[in-house]
């Protein structure tokens, strides 16, 4: 129903706008735009917005307001002008059906063009009524500023110190001005946003790298004004790899995310933590007085990622290794304290991962060596440079010779004979361990068929493998080399660890079945430093295991080593698996071993690996 007021509202509004108005507001619109093009001070294009309005009806007062966070009430946000005490009474002003000018503009929808706040029932409730006598506004104007998808999101107004009726160019003024700061938030947002994802990682919605260095830097300013100390922690996942491997990418995105926010429950609100990019996570603790307060942080994180990880309805285990590095001991600047906190998590992985360290000296010069060692041993492969041993292995009835292992060896121009724990591990990290393998298998192998060829006798050649070659179409090519060197391959055997297969599952025992299909016997190594039970041993290829050199070490004197090896033992006789015990040293042990049914043995009692040269005069003497 149309009240006299409206009548008079609409009939005030026909009046036309004229060419000179609407060269002010062209003017106005170009100021402001040529404003918001080329500077981000949003705050100040607002204020100035307001001004130029302020300008164009003389005796008011121009107000932008917009929804809160939560949508709910609406806040001042550009009154240059406005007395303070009007701000805070309007602020939190809730949109409703009748609520002032701006409260009812946005609630509606619609422009509200409040000639006479005293009598008008837009204005009619108490706290309108206080404003009005407060502050003296008596026509207050408001167009909603509606976003992208059309949504009120707020308020202009005019408020004016005196009645007033609207003229179709003020409708025009507030409808530009709406328009405008609509344009100067979207800008604001888009910012932001970029600004957001310069700084922040989308998955885990963690600091990102850079916003980290801008913190550390600005905490190491804090810390040698206050004389504290900051420490870093680099953590890095270990057996990340496995999951993205085994159950894909979608659950590896998860299990970062999920790691991200059980170390985000170890933390306090004020430590910054960030994605650093794959699955290395870096932490900045402000305000340490001693630097073992970092490890109990680290021990909490340890502890927070034992727990099993469901991904998918896939449960599985991960862990971190973690280095720490702390300001001022170990660095001044923040790069050299990431690049610290990163060699002590290195080391952290070397002493056998799923715990920390901290960065030492001594650590650099230990990453320089490997560094070097790395770039030297893809070169290696290209030169040839290794040499493969073979270590015999005995039937313990019959004691005859029943097969050999076969031995990697580096043979480095300067540094001498180097042995396969110090660049195994090196090569799986730097990817080239499959080429490594196929040049061991393929010297092996050749080796063997001359021998053979030439009388020798023969026996089943073992092949330590590391999980990381067995990757898809492994066994294929595993096929393929020995048919090209004419290898029977039915004397072919693979020794893998109990360890890497339990971690790495699915695929890699696809590829040992297939091998198995071929003829190739698989044997466990390292048995019983695993953790496999007897239901999962039964679902793998393996024909096999190998006891692993710490448990025979010992006995027959560690009665619980004793068990242990009697144990292993009945296991494999359940499974009708054959049993070696390696590094046999003396008679009592190899005594102990065939008495409890031991299968064969291997160990420096009955033969050291030698090289192709001395194991063909063994071969020959026997
Ligand atoms: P492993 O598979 O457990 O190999 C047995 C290791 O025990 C060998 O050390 C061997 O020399 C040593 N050993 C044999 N008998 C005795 C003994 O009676 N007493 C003692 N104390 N030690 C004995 P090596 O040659 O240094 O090899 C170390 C590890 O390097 C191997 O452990 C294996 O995991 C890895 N490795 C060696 N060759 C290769 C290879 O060609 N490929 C891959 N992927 N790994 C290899
Ligand atoms: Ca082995
Ligand atoms: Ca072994």
């Amino acid at each position: 129903m149309l009240t006299s007021a409206d009548v008079t509202i609409t009939n005030s509004l026909k009046v036309p706008v004229s060419s000179e108005q609407m060269e002010s507001l062209l003017q106005l619109q170009q100021e402001i735009m040529a404003k918001i093009a080329i500077n981000n001070e949003h705050q100040r294009i607002l204020d100035d917005l307001c001004r130029a309005a302020e300008a164009m009806l003389p005796n008011s007062v121009a107000s932008i307001m917009l929804f809160d966070k939560k949508k709910e009430v609406l806040l001042v946000r550009a009154a240059p002008n406005m007395p303070a005490g009007a701000v805070e009474a309007l602020n939190g002003l809730v949109p409703e059906q009748e609520a002032g000018s701006c409260g009812t503009a946005v609630f509606r929808d619609t422009a509200q063009f409040v000639c006479d706040t005293k009598n008008d029932s837009r204005w009619a409730a108490s706290a309108f009524q206080e404003f009005i006598k407060d502050f003296g506004v008596h026509a207050c104007w408001s167009m909603p500023i509606r976003n992208n998808e059309q949504f009120p999101i707020g308020s202009f107004a005019l408020s004016s110190m005196e009645r007033r009726q609207p003229h179709a160019f003020h409708q025009k003024l507030l409808e530009t001005c709406a328009g405008i700061v609509a344009i100067v938030l979207k800008r604001e947002e888009e910012e932001k946003e970029l600004w957001w994802m310069a700084h922040y990682d989308d998955l885990t919605r963690l600091p990102n790298r850079t916003l980290f260095n801008l913190r550390l830097e600005h905490a190491i300013e804090k810390a040698k004004r206050a004389e504290r100390k900051i420490a870093v922690l680099f953590i890095d996942l270990d057996n990340f790899k496995d999951i993205n491997d085994t159950l894909g990418h979608k659950a590896g995105d998860l299990a970062l995310q999920e790691v991200a926010d059980r170390i985000c429950s170890c933390i306090r609100e004020e430590d910054t933590f960030s994605r650093m990019g794959g699955d290395e996570f870096i932490l900045m603790v402000e305000e340490v007085d001693d630097p073992l307060e970092a490890s109990h942080v680290a021990g909490k994180i340890l502890q927070e990622l034992e727990l099993p990880f469901v991904l998918n309805g896939h449960k599985c285990r991960l862990s971190a290794s973690i280095g720490i590095s702390i300001y001022p001991d170990d660095g001044l600047k923040s790069d050299c304290l990431l690049q610290n906190a990163d060699t002590a998590m290195f080391e952290a992985k070397n002493r056998g991962r799923n715990r920390f360290f901290y960065y030492e000296p001594a650590l650099t010069q230990l990453v320089t060596e490997r560094v070097e060692i790395e770039n030297e041993l893809r070169q290696a492969i290209k030169q040839d440079q290794f040499i493969v041993h073979y270590q015999p292995q005995f039937d313990c009835q019959s004691l005859r010779l029943v097969g050999a292992e076969v031995l990697v060896r580096w043979l480095h121009p300067t540094k001498g004979m180097i042995p396969p724990n110090d660049f195994i591990p090196v090569a799986e990290n730097i990817g080239v361990i499959e080429e490594l393998g196929r040049v061991i298998m393929e010297k092996a192998c050749a080796q063997c068929v001359l021998w053979w060829n030439d009388g020798l006798p023969d026996f089943t050649l073992s092949l330590n493998v590391s999980v990381k070659q067995l990757q898809k179409g492994c066994a294929k090519k595993v096929e393929e080399l020995a048919s090209k060197l004419k290898f029977p391959i039915n004397r072919l055997e693979m020794e893998v660890t109990e360890s890497l297969i339990m971690a790495r599952g699915g695929r890699a025992i696809c590829e040992l079945e297939a091998m198995k299909e071929l003829g190739v016997s698989i044997a466990m190594d390292d048995f019983g430093t695993g953790h496999s039970s007897l239901a999962q041993l039964k679902h793998l290829p393996i024909s096999k295991l190998k006891i692993d050199r710490s448990f025979v070490r010992d006995i027959p004197d560690d009665e619980n080593d004793v068990v242990i090896v009697k144990t292993i033992i009945a296991m494999a006789k359940t499974l009708g698996l054959r049993v070696v015990a390696e590094g046999v040293e003396t008679e009592e042990q190899k005594a102990l071993l065939v008495n409890e049914g031991c299968d064969d043995l291997q160990g420096y009692l009955l033969g050291r690996p030698v090289d192709a040269d001395a194991f063909k005069l063994f071969l020959e003497a026997q």
